[in-house]
C-alpha cells in the first residue's frame, strides 16, 4: 500500500494544529506534533520535560538531538507505517536531514511538505489572543473566536487558558527563530520536488480545501 508521509511547515500561529486535526480525521493519518509531545512531557515532569521547559518558555528551539530522538521513535510505531502527518518538525536543517536518514533506513521518504504562509503581524495577533481549553485543547481567540461564556469551552465546559509561550515577547522570538532556522527548509523540500505552498490566510475551511487538494493529488500519484 502507498504511504502518505507528510510534513506541515509554517510559522507558529499559521494554523498547523487546526488543519492537522482535520487532516487526521479525514485522511486517517496520525498527527505527530512535537510541540504537543514536549508539552505533555513538561506537564508530567519527565526528564525530557525538565530539559525542554526553559527553551519552550523562551520561544527557543529545544536541542536537535532531543527532539530528533522522540520523533524517530514515534515514527517507528505501527500506526505510522502507512503514513503520518508531522506538525512542528523538522524545524532546522539538521532535523530535516536526520529525518530523511531515519526514513530511508526503513524504506520511506517524505512525499509532501505543505508550507503554510501568513505574515508576521497577523501571526502576532492570532497567537497573543489565542486561548485553549485545558480539557479538550480546542482553540479560541479573544477577538476572532470568543466562547459563549467567558473563559469556558463551548464544547466541554473546560477552563480556557493562555499558553505560556503565547505572550507577545515570546511570540516575537518564536517568529525570529522560525525565519532563521525553519524557513530555509522550504528551499530544502522544494529542491526535493515535494513542496506545496499553501496560502494560510482565509477561513479554516478554505485553507483545508487547499491542503486536501494537494493531499489527494499526492495520494493518487503515489498509488
Ligand atoms: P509548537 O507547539 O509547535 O509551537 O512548539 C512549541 C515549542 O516547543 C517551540 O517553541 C519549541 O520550543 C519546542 N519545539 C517544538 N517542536 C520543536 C522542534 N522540532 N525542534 C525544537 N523545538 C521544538
Amino acid at each position: 500500500m502507498a504511504q502518505l508521509n507528510v510534513i506541515l511547515l509554517g510559522p507558529p500561529g499559521a494554523g498547523k494544529g487546526t488543519q492537522a486535526e482535520r487532516i487526521r480525521d479525514e485522511f486517517g493519518l496520525p498527527h505527530v506534533s512535537t510541540g504537543d509531545m514536549l508539552r505533555e512531557a513538561v506537564a508530567k515532569g519527565t526528564s525530557l520535560g525538565l530539559e525542554a521547559k526553559g527553551y519552550m518558555d523562551a520561544g527557543d528551539l529545544v536541542p536537535d538531538e532531543v527532539v530528533i530522538g522522540i520523533v524517530v521513535e514515534r515514527l517507528d510505531e505501527p500506526d505510522c507505517k502507512n503514513g503520518f502527518l508531522l506538525d512542528g518538525f523538522p524545524r532546522s536543517l539538521v532535523q530535516a536531514q536526520e529525518l530523511d536518514k531515519a526514513l530511508a533506513a526503513s524504506g520511506r521518504k517524505i512525499e509532501l511538505a505543505l508550507a503554510m504562509s501568513v505574515d508576521d503581524e497577523e501571526l502576532v495577533q492570532r497567537l497573543t489572543g489565542r486561548r485553549l481549553c485545558r480539557e479538550c485543547a480546542r482553540p479560541y481567540h479573544t477577538v476572532f473566536k470568543q466562547p459563549a461564556a467567558e473563559d469556558i469551552c463551548d464544547e466541554c465546559g473546560g477552563e480556557l487558558y493562555q499558553r505560556s509561550d503565547d505572550t507577545e515577547e515570546t511570540v516575537r522570538n518564536r517568529l525570529r527563530v522560525y525565519r532563521s532556522e525553519t524557513e530555509p527548509l522550504i528551499e530544502y523540500y522544494q529542491a526535493r520536488g515535494v513542496l506545496a505552498r499553501i496560502d494560510g490566510v482565509g477561513h479554516p475551511d478554505e485553507i483545508y480545501k487547499r491542503i486536501a487538494d494537494r493531499l489527494i493529488e499526492t495520494r493518487d500519484r503515489e498509488e
